[in-house]
């Protein structure tokens, strides 16, 4: 099943796959780690480098981020920044995606930023 038809009956709601990356429930290519956010790679990569940031704060998505998440919400942008830098695709150029929402085709109800990078990206994308 695509992530956009995952998306369509993907909703918020309870704990996530996320939920028991971050408890080490289950295991992930971790990348980076502090005591706010996660870094591993997704199982399922778009490109040749593709790996998901997360705050370790259960927000189901950035429509659901407050204002009061600023800080945190930066703070997953400047690690997805360095963990590119650390991946080498920060040279060549990569893409930071933000799905919302069943239109944004969102399958997994904790924010998360994707960084996709190793290759030329279209646009626009579907
Ligand atoms: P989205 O469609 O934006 O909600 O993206 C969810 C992403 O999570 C997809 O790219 C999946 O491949 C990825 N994903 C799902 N389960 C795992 C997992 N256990 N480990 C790493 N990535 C995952």
């Amino acid at each position: 099943m695509s992530e956009v038809d995952k998306a369509q009956t993907a909703q918020a709601g309870g704990d996530t796959i996320f939920g028991k990356i971050i408890r080490k429930e289950i295991p992930s290519d971790i990348l980076y780690e502090d005591d706010k956010c996660m870094a591993f790679k997704d199982v399922n990569p778009q490109a040749p480098t593709h790996f998901l940031v997360i705050p370790k704060k259960a927000i189901t998505g950035l429509s659901a981020a407050e204002d009061t998440d600023s800080a945190l919400l930066g703070h997953l942008m400047t690690v997805a920044r360095n963990v590119a830098v650390e991946q080498n695709i920060a040279s060549s150029g990569y893409r930071v995606v933000v799905n919302d929402g069943k239109n944004g085709a969102q399958s997994v109800y904790h924010l998360h930023l994707h960084v996709l990078g190793g290759r030329q990206l279209g646009w626009p994308p579907g």
